[in-house]
This record gives structure tokens, sequence and C-alpha cells, in this order.
């Protein structure tokens, strides 16, 4: 299994490539942004792209997507439906989050209207990559189509905007909620077991132990001091 992490977009997201290494088979699991460095590393290493594999609908998440369609149609696109309206919506989401429309061309927020989905992502789900086998997990709270993607032979998780190291999603987007985002976290990322390394949509890399140990909101000092010092 190779991961080859790009940071892209003003946000710094982690777009990625995992790839099985016995079939050269390749998926791209949220294209942040436009750009030829994907379609430079598939080419020189003679990987297939299989799939554009959206955790979420979010626009720095799936910015991208349209271009590297256009650089490889026979890719698949997957989504959990409940992100749809995100995903559709692209061009005027950096707007309803906040960013004023002359801002959008020179912070590289102008969208095209995204290229249709092949499908939706069903829960529980097993997505087969060459030898790898993702095993979909559905996690609302920080968007209503959130999911995550567990290989449990090489005992990975990228989880998106869910979790990460020291910290969680944001659940004050429209479609978040607090409450359903720690009970995804509680109930099927910390439970595929300590020793996952996780691969988070922002940031650096972490594993299951050390969030269990560390994360504020998953040790109980944020509930605790709900924020505060004391
Ligand atoms: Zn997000
Ligand atoms: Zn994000």
């Amino acid at each position: 299994m190779i991961i080859k992490t790009f940071v892209l977009t003003p946000f710094q997201q982690n777009t990625r490539v995992v790839v099985c290494e016995e079939t050269k088979t390749a998926i791209c699991i949220d294209p942040g942004e436009a750009t030829s460095e994907i379609e430079s590393y598939l080419g020189e290493n003679g990987f297939a792209l299989q799939a554009i594999t959206l955790t979420h609908g979010h626009f720095d998440h799936v910015g991208g997507t349209a271009d590297l369609h256009k650089r490889f149609p026979q890719a698949e696109i997957l989504l959990h439906k409940d992100d749809e309206d995100f995903y559709y919506g692209l061009p005027e989401q950096p707007l309803f989050l906040g960013i004023p429309r002359h801002q959008l061309k020179i912070l590289g927020f102008e969208y095209a209207a995204p290229p249709r989905l092949t499908r939706n992502w069903q829960d529980g789900e097993i997505y087969t990559v060459g030898n790898l086998r993702f095993k979909i997990l559905h996690c609302p709270g920080h968007t209503r189509g959130h999911i995550v993607l567990a290989e449990e032979t090489h005992k990975k998780v990228f989880v998106g905007d869910c979790l990460f190291e020291g910290s969680i999603g944001r659940t004050d987007l429209p479609g978040g909620n607090f409450e359903q985002l720690m009970d995804s976290i509680n109930t099927k990322i910390l439970t595929l077991g300590d020793d996952f390394t996780v691969y988070s949509g922002h940031g650096g890399e972490t594993t299951i132990a050390h969030e269990k140990m560390t994360n504020p909101f998953l040790t109980g000092v944020y509930q605790m001091t709900q924020g505060r010092f004391i």
C-alpha cells in the first residue's frame, strides 16, 4: 500500500493518492484543487486511477474533481448522497461559507459545475482497489454525508475532517452537529482499533491510540471544561 500526500489549497488540505502496490491500481481521496501534480505522479509511476473517492462535499476536498476527471475520464466518482447538495452547489459554496465574491479568483475558489457522480457510497460497503479493501463508514457530524475509508489489513483509516491530530472537525458549518460527530468518532472510528494509523484531511498523521490518550475531545478534558482552561 502506497500513500502519497499532496498538500493543496490555502487550507493546507491533504489530497491523497492511495495505491495497491501489487496491481498498481490507485484512488485519489479528496482532490482539493486543480493541479497537474497528481497526473504526473500517476504517470511517472505507471499507476492507473480507478476512482475519485470523496470523504465529504466541502470545496477544499472536492475542488479538484472536475480537473482530475478531465484528465482521467474513466475514473468513477463516489460521494455519500447526503453531501450531494454541497457537491453540486460547489460554485456557490465558498460564498455561503463567508468568502467574498471578489476574492474567489485570487484564492483559487472559482469553480465550474462539477462532473456527475458515478454513484453514492453505502454505509458498510467494502470498496476494493486491487488487493486493498476499504470499509466505508458513514460518519456524520462535520457534514451530514461524511464517510471514512478504513483499510483493515493495513490498519489505516482516512478520516477526512472528522478527526485531527489533537482536535476534531468543525461542527458550526451547515449540516454540522457536535453530538453527532462525537458519536461517529466514538462508535465508528475509535472502535477500529488502537493500532490504526489515522490520515486526516488537514495536518499530520496520528494513531487511534495517540488520540485516545492526548486529544482533549476524546480524553474527557473538553467535556469537563467546555473548552475553558479550568
Ligand atoms: Zn470539511
Ligand atoms: Zn477540510
